[in-house]
């Protein structure tokens, strides 16, 4: 339990409510967070509110009050989680993550760097060189990623886009040494359309308010977003990112990290290309698309490096291998503008994963050598997308929610596995809680032949035309009866689905019905070889490095290539599998309204969210048995003086036994048990009578 603050601020723990329920956790809840208490404690699960205004806690000084203290003894905060992962690490050479959840806007990307810049502020006092690169690097890392895969959104200005775990890596003396960056799928979407009220990627505004006009001459651009049609929904948009400013701290920032002059150059050329790609217009003449601004297409071509003929038989034709020949075949208007944008969102997702591996190339750990210097340990810090409902919900959201269901299972795995092994570990016998298990959500999703996925794959697979209609017939076809899938086709009388466009899914979350349309394109995501060879041609030898697999012609690429479903799946499946083999601490994060507002909590909204994280579930296994447990080492320290047989020492054969006769003279015997190395106090109420004594004294 957390040091008692007053109790004016709320509860610092839930495991102390007096009674578990949603009521008593709601009013804790809003007690704490108009107090300006946004975190609190379920054991060693963190609850964070995002408070929507700066808080002065995250200084030197906090920072010093967290270093190297148990959990327990200071108020609820991220530093005492990151402190307890670090000291995990350090102490017993664990592996540990930190998995941060909660939905779009709720904190989690502003808590994973206030974790990131704890561990950076209180390791490396030796300042080694080498180590205090890899800290800049790890900390800098953030601006660039959030440039190119963060946009503004409906429910956050600054909303990651991609899926982001970052672990870092510490020698013998507990000093960060390197790091790995893994991305999730970055929703490349954005960077041709955009809901109302968005923007595409920070990167592409930031460029055109912060490059110098020499810079946006030699790019062809000009200042004014509203320009160039794939980025000028949000060109008007007012948002909280100060763009010319972050242009210049992204930049100096890669220039930290190790990008070379003509890297960051390129950079800016992709991007510019991009824009200008979305400016080109077909139009036809008899049966044949034709460019109509071609001076378009050379700017294109020079800033791709290639020739501006080449880049034109790529927009309108593509090269097909029917038996031994290979033709050019002739793209109608609609499949020209089809692959103008998948090329333009495949180049852009090239960009970010390049950067990803470059930033990854300069801290991965080098000449680590565990016989001489022990092991290598790790902190993975996970902050993924949270589980999103839009009024329109597509393939992304899909994946996003899917991801969720894949976190809460490992949560509910490791939160109760943890439990009981303490429980086991301890010696004391463990009485079983019942939840919510939503494997039988992830299944519906994931499972091999019958999962939507797979579903999905087949109707993919099927030469010929594949309508999303069609997609959906399958669907209705094999999940009829599943008790978490339905469609309208299934159930003539529910209104609120379109007939043969929306299936529902009854996730852990909530219910979230998904427009199949676009659902076939965004998993086939074709993108015609054409174009990787356009690219992998290109005289620009970091454009060339970013495209492989454009060296292969027609007729050697026959392997059908793994969808965008699959692998994201297979990402995520791999994620767990490496979440499952560390320590975990949890960060739960609430955002209190919609209105980004610091003043209000939205009970309705706050109380959806702590019921599908599972919260008071949370608490009540945690108090299953015992609410509080401590060394009784360190029990001793702090209660020592309420007992004759303890003050000022004791001098029974083990702290074990003094402390079975402080509690036995207080009569609190059959509120506890006595595991191996721990007390467990089964009510907060014995615990706050202790405290009482305590403060008597
Ligand atoms: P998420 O990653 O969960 O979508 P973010 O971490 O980007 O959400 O937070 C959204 C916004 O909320 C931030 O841009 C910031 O304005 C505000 N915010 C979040 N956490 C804090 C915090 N601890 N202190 C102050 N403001 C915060
Ligand atoms: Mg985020």
């Amino acid at each position: 339990m957390a040091e008692q603050e007053s109790l004016e601020f709320g509860k610092a723990d839930f495991v102390l409510m007096d009674a578990v329920t949603m009521p008593e956790f709601m009013a804790n809840l809003r007690l704490r967070f108009e107090k300006g208490r946004i975190y609190t404690f379920i054991g060693e699960v963190v609850v964070s509110m995002n408070p929507y205004k700066n808080l002065n806690i995250y200084g030197r000084d906090t920072i010093e009050q967290y270093k190297g203290r148990e959990l327990y003894e200071r108020p609820p905060h991220l530093f005492a989680i990151a402190d307890a992962a670090y000291k995990a690490m350090k102490r017993r050479s664990k592996d540990t993550c930190i998995v941060i959840s909660g939905e779009s806007g709720a904190g989690k990307t502003e808590a994973s760097k206030y974790i990131m810049q704890y561990i950076a502020a209180i390791t490396n006092p030796g300042q080694r060189a080498e180590v205090e690169r890899v800290k800049n690097i790890l900390l800098k890392s953030n601006c660039v990623l959030e440039a190119f895969g963060n946009a503004k959104t409906n429910r956050n200005d600054n909303s990651s886009r991609f899926g982001k775990y970052m672990d870092i890596n510490f020698d013998f003396k507990g000093d960060p040494i390197g790091g790995h960056i893994n991305n999730y799928l970055l929703e490349k979407s954005r960077v041709i359309v955009q809901q109302p009220g968005e923007r595409s990627f920070h990167s592409f505004y930031q460029l055109l308010q912060g490059g110098s006009e020499q810079l946006l001459r030699s790019l062809h651009l000009q200042k004014d977003a509203s320009a160039y049609s794939y980025i000028c929904p949000g060109a008007q948009l007012k948002c909280s990112i100060n763009d010319g400013a972050e242009f210049k701290a992204v930049a100096d920032a890669m220039k930290v990290i190790g990008f070379k002059q003509e890297e960051i150059q390129t950079v800016y050329k992709i991007l510019a290309a991009i824009l200008h790609l979305g400016n080109l217009k077909f139009y036809v003449d008899g049966d044949t698309p034709i460019i109509e601004n071609s001076k378009v297409v050379s700017v294109i071509a020079d800033l791709l490096s290639t020739k501006a003929e080449l880049v034109e038989k790529a927009l309108l034709f593509r090269t097909v291998a029917t038996g031994r020949d290979v033709i050019d075949k002739q793209h109608t208007e609609q499949e020209a503008t089809y692959g103008r944008d998948a090329f333009a969102k495949a180049i852009y997702e090239r960009l970010f994963c390049w950067i990803v591996t470059h930033i990854n190339d300069v801290i991965e750990v080098k000449n680590y050598d565990t016989t001489v210097h022990g092991k290598n340990t790790v902190i993975g810090v996970l902050d993924i997308y949270g589980f999103e409902i839009f009024d329109n919900n597509s393939f992304e959201q899909f994946c996003i929610n899917y991801c969720n269901e894949k976190l809460q299972q490992l949560f509910i795995q490791l939160v109760l596995k943890q439990e009981q092994e303490e429980y086991q570990r301890e010696g004391i016998p463990w009485k079983h809680i019942d939840y919510f298990n939503n494997q039988v959500i992830v299944d519906l999703v994931e499972q091999q032949h019958k999962g939507i996925i797979a579903i999905l794959d087949d109707a993919c697979m099927n030469v010929g035309k594949v309508t999303d209609e069609m997609f959906l017939e399958a669907l209705n076809n094999k999940l009829g009866k599943h008790a978490h899938f339905s469609s309208r086709k299934l159930c003539a009388t529910d209104k609120t689905l379109e007939f043969d466009r929306d299936f529902r899914i009854k996730h852990y979350a909530g219910d979230v019905i998904y427009s199949v349309t676009g659902f076939i394109d965004k998993n086939k995501d074709t993108l015609f070889q054409d174009f990787k060879r356009l690219m992998y041609n290109s005289s620009n030898p970091v454009l060339k490095m970013m495209w492989p697999e454009g060296k292969l012609s027609i007729t050697e690429v026959t392997k059908r290539p793994l969808t965008a479903a699959t692998l994201f799946k297979n990402s995520m499946i791999a994620l767990v599998d490496n979440l499952t083999l560390k320590e975990p601490y949890y960060v739960r994060c609430i955002k209190p309204n919609d209105k980004k507002s610091p003043q209000l909590f939205d009970e309705e909204r706050c109380r959806h969210q702590v019921e599908y994280l599972g919260l008071l579930e949370n608490v009540r296994v945690r108090r299953a048995g015992f609410a509080y447990r401590q060394t009784y080492e360190k029990f001793l320290h702090r209660y020592k003086m309420i007992s004759e047989f303890t003050w000022p020492n004791h001098d029974l054969p083990s702290d074990k036994e003094a402390v079975r006769k402080l509690i036995e003279c207080h009569g609190f015997q059959h509120d506890v048990a006595y595991g191996k190395t721990k007390l467990f106090i089964r009510t907060p109420r014995t615990l706050f009578t202790l405290e009482e004594l305590h403060a008597k004294m």
